[in-house]
């Protein structure tokens, strides 16, 4: 009899894999809409779809704490393929800036694949009177206390920028959280708030504008893409060893049926390679993931390794949130 139930529920699984997916999947992005998070995963979207039969995938935007809500409604949701996480470094960071997490980051998710590799770029208010890093950094010293630094909320990546960013120039500035850097780059366009680090994903299209000031780049190495290759590292610019580099993964529910995720790892492995997707990424200074991060396995391997990266970065710099 045992072995009978045991056929009958793989029989089950079987083709409950093989039907899958035959209704819309949800991709919650943590942050709000219109943000790089956000136009990642609805780039994204449109090619994976195309490997998953053509269905609909619809983006569930779920902002606020620094992106841990959306990541918890995703850890909680019915683990049957139909509601995913595109998430970025928040995932390995979060744990370390919060006292409480409302999920556990190594146990709740079954990983599916990385996506991408971004670029942060430190940006300003046009109306800043500081055009280079040495005259930002002479404003910044001569309006402490009035300095407003934008984010994306405990926890999210222009947070961790910020923070690190604060502690190698040694001013403190007034942190400023939205529900994603979308809401937050509106206010740095409208003058309410000064400076911000965000992706190129979010930015560039704004630096090549004129429309917000380029301070720098966050990466360790100077960018290629034409409009963000003059902008200096903060590593040159006397803030030697500073790095902090974006990535984005995809996760599932604990517990999805492992021929669902497989099914899932595929369509993303394919959608890396649409020359549409690639190319989009491309012009926004995105690098599309071709390595071994692309695994499921190596992808949690990579998450695990930038937990212990970032933790004891973030516990010296000495900032929580509960
Ligand atoms: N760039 C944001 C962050 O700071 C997230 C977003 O809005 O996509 O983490």
């Amino acid at each position: 009899m045992k072995k009978i139930l045991a056929t009958l529920a793989t029989l089950t699984l079987a083709a409950a894999a093989q039907a899958y997916p035959d209704k819309p999947i949800s991709i919650v992005v943590p942050f709000a809409a219109g943000g790089p998070t956000d136009k990642v995963a609805r780039d994204l979207a449109v090619a994976l779809s195309k490997h998953l039969k053509g269905q609909s995938i619809v983006i569930d935007n779920v902002g606020g704490a620094g992106g841990t809500l959306g990541a918890a409604k995703v850890a909680k949701a019915a683990p049957d393929g139909y509601t995913l996480l595109v998430h970025h470094i928040g995932m390995a960071t979060s744990p370390a800036l919060y006292r409480k997490m409302p999920y556990d980051t190594l146990g709740d998710f079954e990983y599916l694949g990385m996506i991408n590799d971004v670029p942060m770029t430190l940006v300003g208010r046009s109306t800043l009177p500081a055009n280079t890093f040495p005259e930002l950094v002479k404003w910044l010293e001569s309006n402490k206390g009035k300095i407003n630094l934008a984010n994306a909320g405990l926890g999210a990546a222009s947070h961790l920028c910020g923070l690190l960013f604060q502690q190698s120039v040694k001013i403190d500035m007034t942190t400023v959280p939205y529900k994603g850097t979308a809401p937050a780059m509106t206010d740095l366009l409208g003058g309410q708030v000064d400076i911000m680090c965000d992706q190129t994903t979010n930015t560039s299209g704004q630096i090549e504008a004129g429309k917000v000031k380029a301070f720098a780049v966050t990466s360790p190495k100077r960018l290629t893409t034409p409009a963000l290759a003059k902008l200096p590292t903060l590593d040159e610019s006397g803030m030697k060893g500073f790095n902090v580099g974006i990535w984005h993964g995809m996760y599932a529910p604990k517990g999805t049926p492992k021929a669902v995720q497989e099914q899932l790892n595929a369509a993303l492995r394919a959608a890396l390679k649409d020359a549409d997707f690639v190319k989009k990424q491309e012009a926004l200074g995105a690098v599309v993931m071709t390595d071994a991060r692309t695994g499921q396995a190596e992808h949690k391997k990579f998450v695990e390794a930038e937990i212990a990266k970032w933790g004891p970065v973030i516990k010296a710099a000495g900032q929580y949130a509960d």
